[in-house]
């Protein structure tokens, strides 16, 4: 029997590219039918996180036109992780497997067959890889590398160079349906579901229309989403920090004994403004890391719901 696939993009202000995007992906759906690799069931299902522009209009009215194409339509802007978990849990109860794909067709559209074929050979997970970075910007590769090695080392098993371009089974999203925190950082959890993955190298190409939705400031803000929800390491090491910086003191204050007892007292103002800033620097850096964390424990008590859906259009009955 073949399986239902969903693919699930998540849409924000998007308006610009949403029918070329339609029509690829339509027509991918249609080969993969036509070789009999999953089913005539299959749909295309556009998430709307609260857009500004006609793009809800656009996915009602390429629903109404085939209903090849689903939308749901969020009660609001909830940003990218959630509008796609959005999508990813109404896709959950209709589908076999669900792609997850940014819309402006960034993620090469090709990647799909390889990644239908993984999961076919027994793979409840499969990761869209870039095989290189050649279209970004000398800085945002930079920053991407830099912020992948950070993650790792911090132990947060993430897979490099793999935006949310990927596959998932039924069974790995009700997996991910399981993980309830609001502080979402899908690239971080999935991981952590577990089950047999795979990976499918792609070259990831330019924005086909519009612009970024990740100008720098949102990039760091999600950089920083990513390590607080994921690791408690920097805390550790602020109590390393503490301890050598305590250690350090006891040496400057033996030696300036040792000096003492010598006839010699150690003067300097310098020494003393110098210490004096940076100590208290780092313990508001400290402070400041504690801070988020405690943000990060406030926000998961109130346990606030990360998506509502204001409308699903899909011609799939639930269950
Ligand atoms: N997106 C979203 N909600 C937002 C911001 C972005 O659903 O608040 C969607 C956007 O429409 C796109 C995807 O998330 O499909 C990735 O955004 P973008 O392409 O702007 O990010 P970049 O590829 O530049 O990192
Ligand atoms: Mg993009």
């Amino acid at each position: 029997m073949s399986q239902i696939l969903y693919i699930v993009v998540p849409c924000y202000n998007e308006e610009a590219v949403l029918h070329e995007t339609a029509r690829r992906l339509k027509d991918k759906l249609r080969s993969l039918e036509e070789k009999k690799v999953i089913s005539p069931e299959s749909r295309v299902l556009f998430v709307n996180d609260g857009s500004k522009d006609k793009t809800w209009e656009i996915i009602a009215q390429l629903h109404r036109e085939d209903p090849v194409f689903s939308g749901v339509n969020l009660s609001r802007n909830r940003g990218h992780q959630n509008a796609l978990l959005a999508g990813l849990m109404t896709a959950k109860d209709r589908c076999d497997m669900a792609i997850s794909m940014d819309a402006d067709l960034q993620d090469d559209v090709d990647a799909v067959d390889a990644m239908v074929e993984e999961y076919r050979g027994g793979c409840d997970i499969v990761y869209g890889v870039r095989s290189s970075r050649k279209k970004d910007t000398f800085f945002k590769r930079f920053t991407a590398e830099g912020f992948y090695r950070l993650m790792n080392f911090l132990g947060a098993e993430t897979v490099f160079n793999h935006a949310d371009y990927r596959l998932m089974s039924k069974r790995a999203l009700e997996g991910l349906a399981r993980f309830r925190e609001v502080n979402l950082f899908l690239r971080g959890i999935v991981p952590m579901i577990g089950y047999r993955t795979g990976t499918v190298t792609y070259e990831r190409g330019e924005r086909f229309a519009g612009e970024s939705k990740y100008p720098l400031k949102k990039m760091l803000a999600f950089a920083m989403e990513g390590i607080t929800s994921l690791s408690t390491k920097p805390i550790r090491y602020i109590t390393g920090l503490g301890f050598l910086i305590f250690f350090v003191s006891l040496v400057m204050l033996v030696w300036s004994i040792i000096r003492w007892a010598g006839g010699d007292t150690v003067i300097g103002w310098a020494s003393v403004i110098c210490s004096v800033w940076a100590i208290g620097g780092l313990i508001l850096l400290s402070l400041g890391v504690i801070g988020e964390y405690i943000g990060k424990i406030y926000l998961e008590t109130k346990g606030r719901p990360r998506f509502l859906i204001k409308e699903v259009l899909d011609s799939h009955e639930e269950g």
